[in-house]
């Protein structure tokens, strides 16, 4: 006889426990549906078949540690671009991304960012914890979302990333600090720059302000989108020079190239 543990209703012939039971009714009032193009789906996905197809996840090969897909043949599993060859100084471990950045992906991380659709978290988790395996397998100790500045989250009133880091959190085991680090500084909107005038307008936006929950942990810092990762590389800085062991990056989305 298998140890059945929880309560167990008889619907029809087939058994079912609680959990699928009260998953079944709410699913019966509230389908799932298709992130994208909002069809009802079957099973909790996310995305139907269609919009799958059109969504572009980040796949082998790409670069061991920065993440940047090559979009040529390559052997090997340890292979580098040409930026993480030059430079050996960068602050981060590893950089993972579920998704390339797109006309497909764009908008639906924009709905989640600005516009309440704070239920995509579910499935964004599902995507980052796949594509964050190497981190997890190298061996994680503490999840970080970067932090808004308090008066974009008073105007924003939700912080994507840490919605994100709180549903992964879950998915993963693995504990998530809110509180240690903060953004001091009011940064601009990265997008309003590019190049050097990003890493200028985040430069030292970020304190630890509790170095004790950070000394000597491994740490995953979750962000929604990567473009030249100077944010992440700052927050990132600050981590490692309160005492932190490595910093690996995690978005849903990434900017090629
Ligand atoms: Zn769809
Ligand atoms: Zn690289």
């Amino acid at each position: 006889m298998p140890k059945i543990s929880s309560p167990v209703y008889i619907i029809g012939n087939k058994p079912i426990s609680m959990t699928n039971f009260l998953t079944g009714i709410i699913n019966t009032i509230l389908p799932p549906r298709c992130i994208k193009c909002g069809k009802i789906l079957e099973e909790v996905d996310g995305l139907c078949s269609d919009c799958f197809n059109e969504v572009t996840f980040v796949t082998k090969p790409y670069c061991s540690k920065c993440g940047m897909p090559f979009h040529e043949e390559v052997s090997g599993n340890k292979m580098l671009c040409g930026t993480c060859v030059k430079n050996k100084n960068q602050h981060f471990r590893m950089a993972r991304s579920s998704l390339e950045y797109d006309e497909v992906s764009k908008p639906l991380i924009l709905s989640f960012k600005f516009y309440d659709r704070t239920e995509y978290n579910k499935v964004f988790a599902k995507w980052l914890k796949l594509a964050g395996k190497d981190i997890f397998d190298a061996g994680v100790d503490l999840i970080i979302p970067i932090p808004l500045h308090y008066t974009r989250l008073l105007k924003r009133r939700y912080n994507q990333s840490a919605l994100l880091a709180k549903e992964l959190s879950k998915l993963s085991g693995i504990k998530t600090d809110y509180g240690s680090v903060v953004r001091h500084k009011r940064t601009k909107p990265q997008v309003q720059f590019s190049g050097s005038a990003r890493h200028r307008n985040v430069k030292d936006a970020f304190s630890v302000k509790r170095p004790i929950n950070i000394k000597g942990k491994r740490i995953i810092l979750i962000d929604d989108v990567m473009t030249t990762g100077s944010t992440l590389s700052e927050c990132a800085k600050a981590l490692l020079s309160s005492g932190a062991l490595s910093v690996d990056f995690l978005t849903i989305a990434r900017v090629d190239g």
